[in-house]
């Protein structure tokens, strides 16, 4: 099943990405307005370069984007922006990647939920509380105290699960 909210969720239907960077932007602009905290030119530009690439990327990549633009960016420039970004709820990690991905709704508090395409890489963010709610009570039930959580699923995005392409990713 597949309509335009599915690639809407993974960032992969026809539209203007430019428009999804600049919301992000706003956004960002607003939630650090709100924690007191300074949105530098460079978390900005970081956060920028994030949502630009549309899926989950490293901060390998990133230092490599920044050093182009800028010559060469000391690593800790790049990994404390992305910490930034971390706190202040604006991008993922994503554990299984080790790499980042910008959040679509960073001004609810919420740990991500997210399906990775092990073809292509686009990856969507779950957006649903019942989720949230229901894996802290279960954990609550064992009288687990949870202080850090990752849910990744992997496998095949509506676009590559249809293609004939997808399968030939299979391993
Ligand atoms: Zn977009
Ligand atoms: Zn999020
Ligand atoms: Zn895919």
């Amino acid at each position: 099943m597949e309509s335009s909210q599915t690639r809407a969720a993974f960032d992969q239907h026809e539209h203007d990405h430019r428009d999804c960077i600049d919301a992000a932007l706003t956004v960002a602009q607003e939630i650090c307005a709100r924690d007191g905290a300074q949105l530098t030119k460079t978390r900005r530009r970081v956060l920028e370069l994030i949502w630009a690439h549309r899926k989950p990327v490293g901060a390998y990549q990133l230092l490599d984007d920044l050093s182009r633009e800028r010559g060469r960016v000391a690593p800790p420039t790049v990994y404390r922006a992305i910490d930034f970004l971390l706190d202040h709820g604006l991008i993922h990690r994503i554990e299984s990647l080790n790499a980042f991905i910008g959040c679509h709704h960073p001004r609810e508090t919420h740990t991500g939920c997210f399906l990775i395409c092990r073809a292509c890489g686009a990856t969507a963010e779950l957006e649903d509380p019942k989720l949230d709610r229901a894996l802290n009570d279960a954990a609550a039930n064992l009288a687990f105290q949870v202080e850090r959580r990752t849910v990744e699923m992997r496998g095949l995005c509506p676009v590559c699960a249809q293609t004939a392409e997808g399968s030939q990713f299979a391993h």
